[in-house]
């Protein structure tokens, strides 16, 4: 089986090499549209006690296994994932794919000082990555279209959201749509800890 359903989100049972090798690397290099849920305990819980959540969580192409507790259930129910893959380590692997092959990428969440301190460890550590844009992640939910359309104008292959859970699936769910490509994942904390 390739899917095992943990309180009702179909995870996929996809080591990290065999997500980015067989999936997301020839899905980027055919410009198809990803979105990925790297989910965890919390996220699993809160799709639980919010419906509009769990769609959003359920619309993604992936849902992944981040945390021990995933790895756990899924073995208590007879259909064992193989191992965990966090968000953080394939936000890096993602980094490393995007400095060898050039690609743009675009980083919205986080308050803007750490945004901007973020972006700029990006710029340094992978200089073969083109900035596509950055955005913080304080604004109105009214303004989540505006914020997408800017974003999806400057046609990023990778598009980074730190806004927390539930807000970055939920604006990743309602506004991919108007992106022509992109893989787009939820990176929580990820922007604070690249700041320093
Ligand atoms: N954040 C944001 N907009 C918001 C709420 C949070 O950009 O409306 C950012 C926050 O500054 C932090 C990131 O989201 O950089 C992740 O926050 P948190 O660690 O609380 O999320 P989690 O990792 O638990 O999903």
């Amino acid at each position: 089986q390739e899917i095992v359903e943990i309180m009702d989100i179909p995870f996929n049972k996809l080591t990290q090499k065999e997500l980015l090798q067989q999936h997301l690397y020839p899905r980027i290099n055919s410009g198809e549209r990803t979105y990925i849920v790297t989910a965890n305990p919390e996220i699993v819980m809160q799709a639980r006690e919010d419906a509009t959540y769990k769609q959003s969580v359920k619309s993604a192409d992936y849902i992944i296994p981040d945390g021990a507790g995933v790895v756990i259930a899924s073995k208590i129910l007879g259909n064992p994932i193989e191992e965990r893959v966090t968000g953080f380590d394939l936000m890096f692997k993602l980094l490393s794919y995007a400095e060898k092959h050039n690609l743009s990428c675009y980083f919205l969440g986080a308050k803007q000082e750490v945004n901007d301190r973020a972006v700029n460890r990006v710029r340094s550590q992978y200089p073969g990555i083109r900035i596509a844009g950055s955005h913080h992640g304080y604004f109105n939910k009214d303004k989540d279209a505006s914020v997408a359309e800017e974003a999806a104008a400057s046609k990023p292959d990778l598009i980074f959201v730190a806004m927390g859970f539930p807000r970055q699936e939920n604006f990743i769910a309602a506004n991919q749509h108007l992106f022509e490509k992109g893989v787009f994942m939820g990176v929580g904390g990820v922007f604070d800890i690249l700041a320093g």
